[in-house]
């Protein structure tokens, strides 16, 4: 093993304890040592597979995180001649492994690198699913509460139900089959369940209802065509779909030419295509398609979705569809409660299935503080007395 390590050279680079090393500040530097790195790497994995190493070296834990990162972040080749030569991945040029299997931590093989809304994380995402209430169902006979102008007493305490932990880089969507079949479990399936946009689609809106029996109130990403960001042309929900006829009828009257199922990555879609004889000189035409051909292309997504994306899109605009949803407000109040309290934004274990133990003992706590609160009959987020008005309040007294 020593005749694999330059120990002069691996003493300058490594003898810094971690928390006092500083990368260097100019960049040339900063690449010689990072290939300077990734060869000591390869060096030393080099040693750990010859014939005269003792194989459980190679089952160590740690020599199988140091193989995984050194394939994640180098290339490394040995010509004819034995002359090896190590250079960082460029992403374009020699790949990069999906994010779901790139290691992000050392020390926490589970975790995974993520971002959302602009936010930049490593480590775990947490779905929290509680009950939730209309606020003007008040407990009936809850007259004190209205005495002592406290908002009405709510008739049950919001509870969480379930809490799945994935790795950073699950899409929330993923998660929602498995998020109802846990509660399905529970016996404690909601008839509807408010959501975010991160969960919503035609397929899952149409989905949960035939398979949970789950209404999902949630809003729907927009229209992202071009004539529908715009705001001008036709968009497709514009046209009227005749499925037992097979064809589309524009808003000029014109019908469709051409009906033609097929799959578009993996998804079962139709494309839909007008005649260049109606097209080429419709009036409307410029702002209808921009296609070099000349004439109009739908694709559209199976009845049962596409019928379920216009009609949620067309509820989503109405007002008592925005008072219905401002009802999934509570559970921002729930990841607060769980920040604040709790403490999940930072995990205090290594390994996905401890860190999911935190979460549901977190969740856990939120329900137990949620019970204390309704029980004595305290509001659960008092308004907030600043230090200044608390000095006022006690000066005056
Ligand atoms: S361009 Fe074609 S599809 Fe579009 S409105 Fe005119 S006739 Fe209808």
């Amino acid at each position: 093993m020593e005749q694999a390590i330059d120990v002069p050279s691996w003493s300058r680079r490594y003898s810094d304890r971690i928390p006092g090393w500083h990368a260097p500040t100019s960049k040339a530097k900063r690449n010689r040592l990072a290939l300077d790195f990734g060869r000591d790497g390869f060096a030393l994995l080099t040693a750990v597979y010859a014939p005269q190493s003792p194989p459980w070296l190679r089952e160590l834990p740690a020599v199988q995180v140091l193989r995984r990162v050194l394939v994640q972040i180098y290339t490394r080749t040995v010509s004819g001649s034995g002359r090896e030569a190590v250079k960082r991945r460029e992403a374009e040029a020699d790949g990069l492994p999906p994010g779901q299997q790139r290691l992000t931590s050392p020390y926490d093989t589970d975790a995974r690198r993520s971002v959302k809304g602009g936010l930049l994380w490593n480590g775990f995402k947490i779905h929290i699913s509680e009950t939730c209430q209309a606020p003007e169902s008040a407990a009936p006979g809850n007259n004190a509460d209205a005495r002592s102008g406290r908002p009405p007493r709510s008739p049950w305490p919001n509870l969480v139900t379930n809490v799945i932990t994935t790795d950073a880089t699950v899409h929330d969507s993923a998660m929602l089959d498995p998020i109802h079949q846990a509660l399905q479990r529970r016996g404690l399936l909601p008839g509807e369940h408010y959501l975010d946009s991160g969960y919503a689609s035609a397929e899952l809106i149409v989905g949960s209802l035939k398979k949970f029996g789950v209404a999902l109130i949630t809003p729907m990403l927009r229209d992202l065509s071009r004539q529908a960001r715009a705001n001008e042309g036709f968009a497709t929900h514009d046209f009227r779909i005749d499925w037992q006829m097979q064809q589309a009828v524009c808003p000029t009257g014109q019908t469709s030419t051409t009906w033609s199922p097929c799959h578009q990555a993996g998804v079962a879609t139709t494309v839909v295509t007008f005649s260049t004889r109606d097209c080429g000189p419709c009036p409307q035409r410029p702002q209808c398609t921009t296609s070099q051909l000349g004439r109009r292309q739908l694709t559209l997504q199976p009845q049962e979705m596409h019928e379920a994306l216009r009609d949620a899109r067309a509820r989503q605009k109405t007002e008592e569809w925005k008072h219905d949803y401002a009802l999934r407000a509570g559970v921002e109040g729930t990841m607060h409660q769980a920040t604040a309290v709790t403490g999940i934004r930072r995990a205090r274990y290594h390994g996905l299935r401890k860190t999911h133990l935190d979460h549901i003992y977190s969740a856990v706590a939120l329900n137990l503080i949620r019970l204390d609160t309704w029980w004595n009959g305290n509001p659960l987020d008092r308004t907030r007395t600043s230090h200044l008005a608390r000095l006022e309040l006690a000066l005056t007294a």
